[in-house]
């Protein structure tokens, strides 16, 4: 499967990987959009957050745990972060492999849309 994230998974594609468990692993962002900026995905491929199946209801749940445990370490989870999964192009997705994008370390801005599409990469 010709997946950037699966690649990164596999370890084909070097990341500076945070965390990793049996479920989900996290990376920091190659574009960072905020002080810390770190995706977490699930190991299983899942293309956009409309595949999210039943079987994968605690397997996303794992993922923002993940969030908040690496929030935490690095110490911003008390003053607070932004935890936010990007669907299809209206909603700015350009990586076709779910992750929740963990952005922390200064105030974000809201509402954080721009009306700019991304492309696909
Ligand atoms: P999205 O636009 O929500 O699909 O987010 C995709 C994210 O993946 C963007 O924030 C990119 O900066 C990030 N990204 C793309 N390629 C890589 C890479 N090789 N390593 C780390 N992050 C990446
Ligand atoms: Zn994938």
């Amino acid at each position: 499967m010709d997946c950037l994230f699966c690649k990164i998974i596999n370890k084909e594609i070097p990341a500076e990987i945070v965390f990793e468990d049996e479920q989900v692993i996290a990376f920091n962002d190659i574009n960072p959009q905020a002080p810390h900026h770190v995706l977490v995905i699930p190991k299983k491929h899942i293309a956009t957050t409309n595949e999210i199946t039943d079987q994968d209801t605690a397997l996303v749940g794992r993922m923002h745990q993940a969030a908040a445990e690496i929030a935490a370490e690095r110490g911003f989870a008390t003053e607070g972060y932004r935890a936010v999964m990007n669907c299809n192009s209206h909603g700015g997705q350009t990586v076709y492999h779910i992750h929740l994008h963990l952005l922390g370390g200064k105030a974000l801005g809201w509402p954080p849309y721009t009306d700019t599409l991304k492309q696909p990469v």
